[in-house]
């Protein structure tokens, strides 16, 4: 039902039968369905007798021919109430999506199964990316499940294990001294060449669509209800920039009512960006001059490419950055 690629910044449609990377004028592209066809199709009852992983809504996702579903299980993974604590931060009915049970330990195969996948049915053989651990370690292992190569360029810092699960799934490994944006200066020449196709963050437009099924799990998992407010630990945004989609997507199929929950993006205090940029009300973020490491390593991530998407769903659903 994928229809084609669309550039949220300045507008125009691009055809989504080759591979694709940023709009011409910088901004990320989105994938765009069909969507009164995806509703005459399947509803909420058809979808709840479907497995319990993500591809229980391939219809709301890029991948045309099953053949090229790369999977390793992944999605439906459980809300957990979280009363004592919820108690403790005064946050009645807390329930946290306990995403660590996905194949390689993070939502990032989420984006992995989605782009791979893609990737593969448009006839990509080698793919690409700088990452600060995660991401690397998960497009690693889906491409190695399909059969693709890859190359991953991280920073030496990373934590070892993400270096460990690029190397057992068989990917090129480059360790980088420096953050994510010295990793990616370490690939350019690989990427610019052709050779490899770019799939960094938001650099292409099918990792945003395996995360955004976070978004249909939660509302599905509530009995098509959605919560009040989504906190969402940001790095490069591409999980709250899919929540934000998925949730209108599920708006205009019907499934859900007008009612959008608060986003809030949350930073690490040692690089923050987004929390800067949101107190100012800034369109974009300026890139955060000397991040630091935290213990949450994965949202390090100094100048995201999908700012002005990350803030613009702050900002129309009424959420905050902290
Ligand atoms: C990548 C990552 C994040 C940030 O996710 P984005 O969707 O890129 O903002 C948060 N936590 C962990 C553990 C991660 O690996
Ligand atoms: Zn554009």
């Amino acid at each position: 039902y994928l229809t084609h690629l669309e550039c949220p910044r300045c507008g125009p449609r691009h055809d989504s039968d080759r591979p694709r990377n940023l709009c011409g004028c910088g901004s990320p592209l989105l994938a765009r369905y069909d969507l009164a066809a995806v509703g005459r199709a399947v509803d909420p009852e058809r979808l709840a007798r479907r497995r319990a992983d993500l591809w229980r809504y391939r219809e709301l996702l890029p991948v045309t021919d099953p053949a090229h579903i790369t999977t390793l299980g992944e999605g439906w993974t459980p809300m957990l109430p979280a009363p004592r604590y919820g108690a403790r931060i005064d946050v009645p009915g807390l329930l946290i999506k306990d995403e660590g049970l996905v194949p390689t330990g993070s939502f990032k195969a989420r984006g992995a199964a989605v782009g791979v996948s893609r990737a593969r049915e448009l006839g990509i053989r080698h793919v690409a990316m700088p990452t600060n651990g995660n991401a690397g370690a998960a497009w690693a292992a889906y491409a190695a499940r399909a059969g693709i190569r890859a190359t991953i360029a991280m920073p030496a810092a990373a934590p070892a294990i993400t270096r460990q699960e690029c190397r057992a799934a068989g990917a090129e490994l480059h360790l980088v001294d420096g953050l994510i944006n010295d990793a990616a200066a370490a690939i350019a020449e690989l990427l610019a060449s052709g050779d490899a196709f770019d799939v960094s963050t938001l650099k292409e437009p099918y990792r945003v669509e395996g995360k955004k099924t976070m978004g249909y799990e939660i509302v599905e998992q509530l009995g098509w209800q959605v919560p009040d407010v989504i906190v969402y630990p940001t790095g490069g945004g591409v999980g709250l920039i899919g929540i934000d989609k998925a949730l209108s997507e599920l708006q205009t199929l019907g499934w859900i009512g007008s009612r959008l929950p608060r986003l809030v993006a949350v930073q690490s205090s040692q690089c923050a960006p987004v929390v800067r940029a949101f107190r100012t009300s800034a369109r974009h973020a300026e890139p955060w001059p000397d991040p630091v490491v935290s213990v949450a390593s994965g949202i390090t991530v100094p100048a995201a490419v999908g700012d002005e998407l990350i803030l613009d769903a702050l900002y129309r659903t009424g959420g905050t950055a902290l």
